[in-house]
């Protein structure tokens, strides 16, 4: 890889501001000052520093986010603010992208990450990866829902559910429930209760896997997932 490029995707700045890191001789390859952008760096054996300090590169990276609403789950829009809108951009660099998605109007876990195999098993229905709700619903709940969801809802399409487990934390004219499903259908929350009769009317996503919504996490901020965080699905 280029040792410009190198700097630019380890949060050096912009290419112009790793010029001109490089023209003031503050990088150092393999204890030799360059001057050079151009110059080729293997990753596995130059060390690079860069005003005497180590540059650790990483190829990729992990973030959890609580989106909060208003934003898409999307890398652009012409419209909207992004999920990606929220990061810094020494995050923006490295190209991350939301695995899966919230709708619009959904809080909560999103994890974003630029590793397309670690997304792509995460996403892969034959992982069975639960995604776990919290919800606001308008109307009392019956109790006899928490069987039917685990047998199973027609949504609108004629799709039978997988079995999901439905708690019901609260009844009344707006009742709290909370849904695991191991799918991700378009709209699938709204729409499970949609077909029985009941609109969402607040949803959040709170957990994803073994991966927990930090509760540290203020609406619309995010952090780097920890090695052990990383290391869940591999
Ligand atoms: N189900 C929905 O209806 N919306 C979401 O954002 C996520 C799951």
């Amino acid at each position: 890889m280029r040792l410009d490029k190198l700097l630019a995707n380890s949060g050096f700045g912009s290419r112009k501001e790793v010029k001109d890191l490089l023209k003031q001789s503050h990088v150092r390859v393999n204890e030799k000052t360059v001057k050079q952008g151009k110059v080729h760096i293997d990753l596995e054996r130059d060390e690079v520093e860069v005003k005497g300090e180590k540059v650790v590169y990483e190829e990729f990276v992990y973030f959890m986010l609580n989106k909060p609403s208003g934003v898409v789950s999307a890398t652009e829009d012409t419209r909207d603010k992004t999920v990606i809108d929220l990061l810094d951009s020494v995050d923006k660099v490295k190209a991350p992208f939301p695995v899966g998605r919230l709708d619009k109007d959904t809080e909560g876990l999103l994890l974003l990450t630029n590793d397309g195999k670690l997304a792509h098993q995460l996403l892969s229905p034959k992982k069975d990866v639960g995604k776990y709700y919290y919800a606001e619903v308008g109307g009392a709940l019956d109790t006899s829902l928490v069987e039917q969801f685990k047998e199973g809802i027609e949504l609108d399409d004629g799709y039978l559910t997988k079995p999901s487990e439905l708690t019901i934390l609260s009844s009344g004219t707006r009742s709290e429930i909370e849904l695991m499903i191991t799918e991700g259908k378009f709209h699938q929350v709204k729409r499970m209760f949609k077909a029985i009769g009941k609109n969402v009317v607040y949803l959040k996503r709170y957990a994803m896997g073994d991966w927990i919504l930090d509760p540290k996490l203020e609406k619309g901020s995010y952090r780097r997932l920890t090695q052990e965080e990383i290391d869940y699905l591999k």
